[in-house]
């Protein structure tokens, strides 16, 4: 396994990778090499060595052979919105790998509907590609998908945008063109005769899957063809409130099972303030404004802006649980009988209709600016997610609960504050998401992240090493909740445990793949629990 052996030979690397790349792609600069060695959540220790960022999936292959050659350990990168320390370098002399420039749509195939992009290509990139074709993938972004990329998306995979009729990110992959760690390239999927048109995914067994949720574990994802559909030419929007998160897990889980939201997105009283009091007033006019332009008309658009303006934020019931629901179809009718039924099960939970701006304005802002990467004080935050049977959920959440009442003389204490998401994967999941806030010092992530007006309007925190210590202790008692439940993890990194959860077979059978995929342990030692050196 690669360690420390590459000190005194980073000039001499940096000489074979510049050959590759040009020498303007190859960094080390301390405030580089800072930026690639943290997330949202963690800094390493020792900083990567060099970032290096490949232009074409040739460059990226040569790359990684003259990285094996070097025994040098490489940590891919996309936008590095994550927070399970998927990326951050776990061995001495890491290159980093800095995938944002692969950021083309390279193939948009209207008659077989097929899109092929670089992984580095951002959501927002795709989306405003297909958008004048009236084209859209299925699973169509995270929250996060102004700078995310789609490489990390399925590396990761995602929840949100379309997933609650079609699923995660990975549920639309077609093809898959990865770099493995000796450089040589793997291609997925029925491809046609040339090889190089992937139209299809399931050919024997699916190779595809293996790299979807892998975190980068099993190669580096190069090029990445996803399913279209059309895009729904109609759609619509309402919210509504529960008195307890019980009941509102039960109205989520029956409308996943009636199939009738392509979005749910709901939040708990805690969450709920820290959004309000994030919201600027400029913030508030940037929504309107999408809120507008999404209208087919200028004069709808000015109306639902009136009805957005006017409801401000006097309907929110800082006590409750509200709901948003989002429905899409080929038809208004189609969109009007599932509305129907979501307003009928709502109901049914006792849910009360609220104003559905907010509804409105995750359609028409779907990649908001990345400023809740911090507390609107400038606090820390992190998120902890599981996915859940539709049955068990309810039970999950007052575990979950039973928990932050343990603990809420500690939270007091540090000054810790905590909320919820909730959303739904297609008809068979929950994803429950309980969230910490507190005050401790960011990281450069989070400024690279935010837009620098609103990074430079926040209170800046002061180090809190004890805080954040207790913060990690409980989102591993929160991680451990979730595992009494059976639970699944999308991005699994180093936070979440996979080997624990694995039976034997499985687990051979993982290992066996990575030692042929990237026999020297090289590509993120310690990802999902992986690394050779410990074996
Ligand atoms: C404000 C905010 C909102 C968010 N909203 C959502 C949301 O709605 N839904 C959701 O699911 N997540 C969300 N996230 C989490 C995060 O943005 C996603 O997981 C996202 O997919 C990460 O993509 P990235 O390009 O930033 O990947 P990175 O963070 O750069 O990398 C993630 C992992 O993928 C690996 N990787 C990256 N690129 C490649 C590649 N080309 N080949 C192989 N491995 C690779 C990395 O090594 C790492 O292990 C949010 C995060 C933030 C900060």
């Amino acid at each position: 396994m690669p360690d420390a052996g590459m000190a005194g030979t980073v000039p001499a690397l940096t000489q074979v990778l510049a050959a590759i790349v040009g020498a303007e792609h190859v960094r080390d600069d301390e405030s580089s090499r800072r930026l690639h060695s943290g997330d949202i959540w963690s800094e390493a220790k020792e900083p990567v060595a060099l970032v290096v960022a490949p232009d074409n999936l040739d460059q990226l292959s040569r790359l990684m052979a003259a990285l094996h050659e070097a025994g040098v350990a490489v940590a891919p990168r996309g936008a590095g919105m994550s927070y399970t320390s998927g990326y951050i370098p776990s061995v001495a002399g890491t290159v980093s790998l800095d995938m944002r420039r692969m950021n083309r749509v390279l193939d948009i195939r209207a008659e077989d509907m097929v899109v092929t992009v670089e992984a580095g290509c951002t959501w927002v990139d795709l989306n405003n590609a297909l958008a004048p074709l009236g084209l859209r993938a299925p699973f169509w972004g995270p929250m996060s998908g102004l700078t995310s990329t789609i490489g990390g998306g399925i590396s990761q995979l995602n929840a949100m945008l379309g997933a609650g009729h079609y699923g995660t990110s990975s549920e639309s992959v077609v093809a898959m063109s990865v770099v493995l760690a000796d450089g040589r390239v793997l291609r997925t999927g029925a491809r046609g005769a040339d090889g190089d048109t992937p139209f299809y995914r399931h050919y024997g067994p699916d190779l595809a899957g293996l790299f979807a949720g892998d975190c980068g574990a099993f190669g580096i994802k190069a090029h990445v063809s996803l399913r279209l559909i059309q895009a729904p030419a109609a759609e619509d929007y309402a919210s509504f409130s529960f008195k307890t998160g019980e009941a509102l897990m039960r109205a989520m889980a029956a409308t996943a099972r009636a199939g009738v939201a392509s979005e749910m997105c709901a939040f708990d009283p805690g969450l709920t303030k820290v959004r309000m009091q994030r919201a600027s007033m400029s913030g508030d006019v940037k929504a309107l404004g999408a809120v507008v332009t999404r209208q087919k008309s200028l004069l709808r658009g000015l109306w639902e802006a009136v009805k957005v303006a006017k409801a401000g934020r006097n309907f929110v019931d800082l006590d409750s649980y509200p709901l948003h629901i989002i429905a899409e179809g080929r038809c208004a009718a189609s969109v009007a009988h599932d509305m129907a039924t979501a307003r009928r099960l709502a109901a049914d939970h006792g849910g009360k209709e609220i104003e559905n701006t907010i509804a409105k304005v995750i359609r028409a802002m779907p990649f908001p600016p990345l400023n809740s990467v911090l507390g609107p004080g400038g606090e820390r935050w992190i998120p902890i997610h599981g996915q859940i049977s539709l049955s068990k959920a309810p039970a999950l959440f007052n575990a979950l609960q039973e928990l932050f009442a343990e603990l809420a003389p500690e939270f007091e204490r540090f000054g810790i504050r905590t909320g919820y998401l909730f959303t739904s994967m297609s008809t068979n999941a929950l994803i429950l998401e309980p969230v910490l806030y507190w005050p401790e010092e960011k990281f450069p992530a989070h400024d690279a992240a935010m837009e620098p007006a609103h990074a430079a309007r926040l209170p800046v925190q002061p180090a809190n090493p004890a805080a954040t210590a207790f913060v990690a202790a409980t989102r591993k008692r929160i991680i451990a909740v979730f595992q009494r439940f059976g639970c699944g993890h999308f991005q699994i990194g180093r936070a979440y445990p996979y080997k624990e959860s694995r039976d034997q077979a499985s687990w051979e059978l993982l290992g066996a793949i990575k030692q042929v995929l990237d026999p020297k342990g090289a590509i993120n030692p310690g990802c999902l629990g992986l690394d050779s050196r410990k074996g």
